[in-house]
């Protein structure tokens, strides 16, 4: 019997393998996916997250993929500057904040986790999860069937480990975005975009982000206030058809992207925006959960990726410092160290998130507004407290 399953190889699940392998936990994760980079948009990593990652030893596996990112330059529809933040203090060596291709970093950190002889498995659908005093146990698509001392959920928002925890858990909530991301190769908008920074502007009918790269590219997203994109709508709407409809988006604004959406490719259509703000039980019997799986912030919060790496490493910590046969201690640490953090960092995404659903009359009253919070509320000091945070496996950390 394995001592740990991490069900979902996305960021959290990779970053599990490692830090459990860390502390000297053997663990196997088993992802879904096909292995390889498929289409998807871009995140950011906060310091808080680049610093977990580097707690477990796979900073250098990713940097070269990473494009350092400073600040959020926000801009109002009509091109009035709004304000500035800080993407957080660099770690001691000057590392920044990174932003990444989702799938990318993905891919990067389950090929880094089985380089390190993490048993990471491709094509394996967990269809069931169950616990007893004694094990716990997941049950593949294919019907195979493995028994572990732990069993964690780190598949995502809509994660099925989670209803295996709690039946009556609450589902993720629609925030009312559809989100769309594309990059415009060798453009020279990278040029007049600040550097090492996301600009957003808070547009009329849409707000929108754009990062420029060191090639010269600029990755750029649209989140558009909306109901649900349905099964026929997909369906029936080609990539060109919502390109178009993105540039429309953006024609009325101040900024370069109704010119960028023009020029680019799509990399990410209609993805629709959820979070889950409060779950009351992390864990049950020999099952817990970490990532999204518990804590999905909306993707305004900049967090998601970051949090999840964080719960990798105070889990592992966690786990290692258990003294009983049962891992229920362990468990009730990691919501002791945790739950106030994340539930805090989510709830302040859900309202940042709001910021960009306002109506195009709104916008209007809302640009006074957004200059005084980003001048005396949301500050890089009132933001300190997210991006200044270090998890630490601590002493039980194994020799590699
Ligand atoms: C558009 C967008 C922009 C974002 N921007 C940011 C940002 O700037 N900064 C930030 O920090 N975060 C951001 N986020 C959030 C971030 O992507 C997530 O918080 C992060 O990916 C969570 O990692 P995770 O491993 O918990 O979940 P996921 O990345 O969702 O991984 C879960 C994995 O589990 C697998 N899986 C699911 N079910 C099963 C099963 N039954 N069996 C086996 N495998 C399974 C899935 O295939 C998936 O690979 C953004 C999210 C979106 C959608």
């Amino acid at each position: 019997m394995v001592r740990a399953v991490v069900v979902g190889g996305g960021i959290a699940g990779s970053a599990a393998g490692m830090a459990l392998q860390a502390v000297g936990i053997e663990a196997i994760v088993l992802e879904s996916r096909t292995a390889g980079v498929g289409r998807g948009s871009w995140l950011t990593v906060a310091p808080n997250g680049v610093a977990a990652l580097q707690e477990i030893g796979a900073l250098e596996a990713v940097r070269s993929i990473g494009v350092p990112t400073r600040r959020n330059v926000m801009i109002g529809a009509t091109g009035v500057p709004l304000g500035s933040i800080g993407l957080g203090r660099p770690l001691p060596d000057g590392t920044p904040a990174l932003s990444f291709r989702r799938p990318e970093l993905a891919e990067a950190l389950a090929a880094e986790a089985r380089r390190r002889g993490v048993d990471v498995r491709h094509e394996a659908r967990v269809a069931a999860v169950e616990t007893t005093d004694r094990a716990a146990a997941v049950t593949l698509e294919t019907g195979a069937r493995l028994e572990a001392d732990v069993v964690v959920g780190a598949d995502g928002i809509h994660s099925l480990v989670r209803r295996a925890v709690d039946p009556h858990a609450p589902a993720a909530r629609y925030l009312g975005l559809a989100n769309f991301g594309g990059i415009t190769r060798s453009t020279g908008i990278a040029a007049q975009l600040p550097a090492e920074a996301w600009t957003f502007v808070f547009g009329r009918h849409a707000f929108f982000g754009a990062l420029p790269t060191p090639a010269g590219d600029v990755v750029w997203f649209v989140n558009e206030p909306r109901p649900v994109i349905d099964r026929t709508e997909r369906a029936t709407t080609t990539d060109a058809a919502w390109q178009q409809h993105l540039e429309d988006l953006a024609a009325a604004d101040a900024g370069p992207f109704a010119e960028l959406i023009a020029a680019g490719t799509l990399e990410l259509v209609g993805d629709s925006t959820f979070d889950l703000p409060r779950l009351p039980t992390w864990s049950r019997g020999r099952l817990t959960l970490i990532g999204d799986a518990i804590h999905a912030p909306s993707p305004s919060s900049g967090q998601g990726a970051s949090m999840a790496l964080e719960d990798a490493v105070v889990l592992a910590a966690c786990l290692s410092e258990q003294v009983e046969d049962s891992p229920a201690a362990a468990f009730a640490a990691f919501d002791n160290r945790r739950r106030r953090r994340v539930e805090k960092i989510v709830a302040d995404g859900a309202r940042s998130s709001s910021s960009k659903t306002a109506g195009p009359v709104a916008r209007i009253f809302q640009d006074r507004m957004l200059r005084l919070v980003f001048r005396h509320f949301v500050t890089d000091k009132s933001q300190a407290w997210v991006h200044d945070y270090r998890a630490r496996l601590g002493t039980a950390r194994a020799t590699q």
